[in-house]
C-alpha cells in the first residue's frame, strides 16, 4: 500500500480510537484531507483510497488546481479570505470554514445568490486569542451570528478554530473545550437559521484531542500527505 493510503487508514484508526476513548459515534466524526500545495494527482490517489472531503487554503491555488481533479470530492474552504476572491470559490466549495467577519459573509451570500444556491459555514473564532490569527473575537461571536443568519444564501452549521500550536496538545485542549462551549451558548439562543451541530478543528498534531472535546470535522494535511516545503 503507498504512502497516502495507508496515512488515511492510520488517521481512520486513530480517530475511531479516539472516538472510542470518549464515548462518542465515529459517524459523527469526518475527516477532511487538508491537501494545498499538494499536487492533484495526490488528492486523487486520497480519493481512490477511499477519502472523500478535502481542504484547501489559498484561493488562487484551489482555482488553478480543482479543475485537474476529476474524481468527486467534496472541497472545503478552510484558509483566510479575501471578499475579492469568494467569487473563485462560487459553486464550487461545501463548506467555508473561515467567516469571521459580516463583510466577508455578506460576499459569499452575493455570490451564491448569482446561482441562487445555499453555502454551508462555520464561523472562525479566535479562542487563542492570538495576534497574528484570524478569527472573530468571542466576545463579538454572538453579534456576528445574529447578524450572519440573516443571509439567505449562508447556512450556519456550526464553529471553527485554529488555536495557538502547541508541541503537547493537552495544551491546546482548553481552546478545543472553549469552542465547544460558545457553540452550546449560541445553541440556546435558538436563532432562526442557525446551527451548532459542527465544530471544525484538530489538526495533524492535535486531533483526537480536539476529538476527545467533540470536534465533527478535523481537518488533518500533514499526517496524510507529509510535510509541506512551500506554499505556492
Ligand atoms: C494547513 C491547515 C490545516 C492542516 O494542518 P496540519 O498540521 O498539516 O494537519 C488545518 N487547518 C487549517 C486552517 C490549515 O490551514
Amino acid at each position: 500500500m503507498n504512502d497516502v493510503a495507508a496515512n488515511i487508514e492510520k488517521i481512520n484508526t486513530r480517530i475511531q480510537r479516539a472516538c472510542q476513548k470518549s464515548g462518542r459515534n465515529p459517524d459523527n466524526v469526518r475527516l477532511i484531507a487538508v491537501s494545498k500545495v499538494k499536487p492533484a494527482e495526490l488528492i486523487e490517489e486520497a480519493y481512490h483510497a477511499g477519502q472523500k472531503l478535502f481542504g484547501e487554503s489559498y484561493v488562487q491555488e484551489f482555482r488553478d488546481k480543482s479543475p485537474r481533479v476529476s474524481a468527486p470530492v467534496e472541497w472545503h474552504f478552510i484558509g483566510g479570505l479575501q471578499s475579492n476572491k469568494v467569487k473563485y470559490l462560487r459553486g464550487k466549495v461545501a463548506m467555508i470554514h473561515s467567516v469571521d467577519r459580516l463583510s466577508l459573509a455578506e460576499e459569499i451570500n452575493r455570490q451564491w445568490g448569482k446561482i441562487d444556491a445555499t453555502v454551508a459555514i462555520t464561523l472562525q473564532v479566535n479562542v487563542g486569542d492570538e495576534l497574528t490569527k484570524s478569527g472573530c473575537a468571542p466576545d463579538e461571536l454572538e453579534a456576528l451570528v445574529k447578524a450572519v443568519a440573516q443571509l439567505p444564501h449562508i447556512k450556519i452549521c456550526g464553529l471553527m478554530c485554529l488555536p495557538p500550536h502547541c508541541d503537547d496538545p493537552e495544551q491546546v485542549r482548553p481552546f478545543f473545550r472553549q469552542l465547544r462551549e460558545l457553540a452550546g451558548q449560541i445553541e440556546q439562543l435558538q436563532l432562526p437559521n442557525v446551527e451548532m451541530k459542527e465544530l471544525s478543528m484538530g489538526m495533524s498534531g492535535d486531533f483526537e484531542v480536539a476529538i476527545e472535546e467533540g470536534a465533527t470535522l478535523v481537518r488533518v494535511g500533514t499526517a496524510i500527505f507529509g510535510a509541506r516545503s512551500k506554499r505556492p
